[in-house]
């Protein structure tokens, strides 16, 4: 007779809702069991302290006029600058920036970086609008949100949808207004070489996220995983976070890569895919743009790729992805979260509950926002750290990051996930407590 396990927690679809219900309960718990605090402290980081929605008008290329929204959330000024990406997709509005700026400020305060919390946004379709179109656009929403960006005051990055070319517009729009700025490349990270940026920011994600992930592997937090020399890997999301991800896990660490995919399906293979020719099949004109049709591979569906057998499941591609329904099917023996909230709570408590190891986001992906510091740290001192110092400082913050997690998780007897957040939590109270009330 098959037993069907039920839980009595509600799954909550709704990344903003769910990131409220998250810190609400990991707040109730830092209450009860590590410092008592007043309300009206705690108040202060349940909602953001400035959200921005503007509305502008664009000329296309053939000569059309078309209205975008684009928006800016600072959800916390514990420290500033407030600092978080730039995201360019469909679904972009007030409530994902929302939820992805609250995810800053616990993440800052994860790996310990002196920054608050925000995050932008434009609802657009990237991929069905030219360069040019897309210069202007970045151009214009970074004219409607000048006066709140700022290396003193809000730093960008890029995010879905963005990369350092738009990250490159950014800093010459700002600089054209701030001619007497004298680290004006500091406003925005993430940028080409030339202009600043700090080798390794590509990467940074996905590295950041590796380092911890092998770190839990050498302490023995995955179950009957010894090694990451070849292990099986399926990504979810073959962009910048992912594809770096499968990249390094070839390449550096002997993993094998069984199962790849991206918004229109993906594909999987026992023997393995090599990411950069798949990446170069993704990239050419004649096919669908996708990493499907890949050597004649079935297109698979999510529900179907995620639940192959692997070792490591990386999502690495959007919220909500690793659902209740797909993770009792799921047989990875460790999940590392390098997207931002991919994994509803149902999800998280199912696969506690099966032994799975599940590295959060806040904590798996945080390397982006670190290197990002790193980058914003030599554009204020006008230098260029070598790539060897920019990981050896990243692997230092990411271990350091893991040990004080799971240090939290073994202390109050929490899961991993529920352990960066009190962790997270406790900090932001530190920061608070010690400012005080303006005025
Ligand atoms: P990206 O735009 O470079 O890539 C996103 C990828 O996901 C693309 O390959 C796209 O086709 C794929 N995708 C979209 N919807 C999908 C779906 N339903 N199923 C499978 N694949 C899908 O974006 P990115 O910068 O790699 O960001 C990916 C995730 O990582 C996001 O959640 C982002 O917030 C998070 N993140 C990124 C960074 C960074 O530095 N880029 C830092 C921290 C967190």
């Amino acid at each position: 007779m098959i037993v069907q396990q039920t839980y009595e927690i509600k799954e909550e679809f709704d990344f903003l809702k769910r990131t409220r219900v998250e810190f609400a309960e990991a707040l109730q718990f830092v209450n009860s069991q590590v410092r008592s605090v007043d309300r009206g402290f705690t108040k202060v980081l349940e909602q953001p302290f400035r959200q921005s929605v503007v509305r502008f008008p664009l000329l296309m290329d053939d000569g059309s006029i078309e209205t975008f929204t684009g928006f800016r959330v600072q959800h916390s000024r514990l420290c500033e600058p407030t600092k978080g990406g730039i995201r360019y997709a469909p679904d972009v509005d007030l409530d994902l920036v929302t939820a992805l700026a609250f995810d800053m400020t616990l993440k800052c305060r994860v790996v310990n970086i002196p920054f608050g919390g925000a995050k932008g946004g434009v609802c657009c379709d990237p991929k069905k609008m030219s360069r040019a179109e897309l210069d202007r656009l970045t151009r214009r929403y970074t004219y409607e949100i000048m006066h709140l960006i700022g290396p003193d005051s809000d730093v960008p990055a890029p995010d879905v949808g963005t990369g350092e070319r738009e990250m490159g517009i950014v800093y010459d729009t700002y600089r054209m207004f701030n001619p007497r700025c004298t680290c004006a490349s500091a406003v925005v990270t993430g940028k080409p070489l030339n202009l600043g940026g700090s080798p390794g920011r590509d990467q940074a994600t996905a590295q950041g996220g590796i380092y911890v992930l092998e770190e839990a592997v050498k302490r023995n937090h995955v179950k009957n995983m010894t090694s990451l020399k070849a292990a099986t890997v399926i990504v979810q999301g073959f962009g910048n976070a992912g594809y770096n991800a499968a990249k390094i896990l070839n390449d550096e660490y002997g993993c094998k890569i069984v199962g790849i995919s991206d918004s229109k399906g993906g594909i999987y293979c026992q023997d393995g895919l090599p990411p950069e020719e798949i990446l170069v099949h993704k990239n050419k004109k004649s096919t669908e743009r996708s990493v499907v049709g890949y050597r004649d591979l079935r297109g698979l569906g999510p529900k179907e790729y995620l639940t192959k057998p692997c070792d490591i499941l990386i999502p690495a591609a959007k919220e909500t992805q690793i659902t209740g329904e797909i993770s009792k099917d799921i047989r990875a023996r460790v999940i590392l979260d390098l997207a931002n909230g991919p994994t509803t709570n149902l999800a998280h408590t199912i696969l506690f509950g099966k032994g799975i190891h599940v590295i959060p986001d806040i904590l798996a992906n945080a390397g982006g926002v670190t290197v990002s510091y790193f980058e914003w740290l030599q554009n204020r001192a006008g230098e260029n750290w070598e790539l060897s110092m920019v990981k050896e400082k990243l692997r230092k913050k990411m271990v350091t990051a893991y040990t004080n997690v799971v240090e939290t998780a073994v202390k109050y007897n929490l899961d991993l996930r529920k352990a960066a957040f009190v962790f997270a939590i406790r900090k932001s109270l530190d920061i608070l407590l010690g400012r005080g009330v303006f005025p």
